[in-house]
């Protein structure tokens, strides 16, 4: 295990703080969040290096620009992210673990570094493609089916898909590809990264869907008689009624991102 590079912590401590401040004061993230982005981002930073972060940076930004696209529309059907779209700590973990974890193994295990690079690489490309299926299958005004056993459902509903949804996340898997391949020196060869990215953003969005509409906790609010993912609705707690109390919408994320970075893997080993 190398030191580092004490300039490189100079330089990441630099741009991460500014960086930090941009996220904040967008409100792209609370306050809570954006402590929880800065120190994934500090992993990746100091381990893979700066194109990791540019990677982090594209999902965040994009992300965060279709989340606010339709803002109103997405509110109305009520499958909008709450408090304005700003996320938290939570959301950040849920996407961001698994690429911290990655760049901490890149970091004690080095001659397997590239190995690690592409589980981070493709971690994000899965996360980042569930978030613009989320944010821009809600936009489109066709039906949403379920992905297990193709019955509509309402729009925002764990486990729904559309067509538009799945044009996000392709097109999510193909921006991570072309900040990581055309941005960065790294050491992947540019056309398998495409296929692994590719790939993982598709599957992780896929695993994503079942996890969510198979495992992940619903409860019915009392007040409202809505089914919701949250154990809190209109000021009170609303009662569970399916799937795992455990498995909420983070857990998910997390799942969908170590979905994305084993198929990642996995692809670039047997390539
Ligand atoms: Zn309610």
């Amino acid at each position: 295990m190398a030191p580092v590079d004490p300039y490189l912590i100079l330089e990441a401590a630099a741009v991460l703080a500014f960086l930090g401040v941009l996220i904040w004061r967008t409100k792209v993230l609370d306050l809570e969040g954006t402590v929880a982005a800065l120190a994934v981002g500090a992993a990746v930073y100091l381990t893979i290096g700066r194109g990791g972060v540019v990677v982090l940076l594209i999902f965040l930004a994009v992300s965060a620009v279709f989340t606010r696209i339709g803002y109103e529309r997405k509110r109305a059907l009520g499958a909008a992210e709450l408090k304005g779209g700003v996320r938290g700590w939570r959301n950040v973990l849920g996407n961001g673990s698994v690429a911290a974890g990655a760049a901490i193994l890149y970091h004690i295990d080095p001659a397997r570094s590239h190995v690690y690079s592409v589980a981070m690489v493709c971690s994000v490309a899965a996360v980042f493609a569930d978030t613009l299926a989320t944010e821009v299958g809600l936009l489109s005004r066709g039906k949403v089916l379920s992905i297990v056993g193709f019955r509509e459902v309402r729009p925002g509903e764990p486990g729904g898909v559309t067509l538009y949804g799945y044009g996000g996340a392709a097109l999510a898997g193909f921006l991570t590809w072309t900040v990581y391949a055309f941005g960065f020196p790294n050491p992947l060869h540019p056309f398998k990264l495409l296929v692994a990215t590719m790939l993982s953003a598709i599957a992780g969005t896929t695993v994503d869907s079942v996890v969510g509409q198979l495992l992940q906790g619903r409860y019915r609010c009392s007040a409202c008689n809505t089914v919701v993912e949250h154990p809190e609705h209109c000021g009170q707690t609303a009662v569970h009624v399916s799937g795992l109390k455990f498995v909420d919408n983070h857990v998910v994320n997390a799942i969908c991102a170590l979905t994305g970075a084993v198929v990642g893997v996995a692809y670039f080993l047997a390539a």
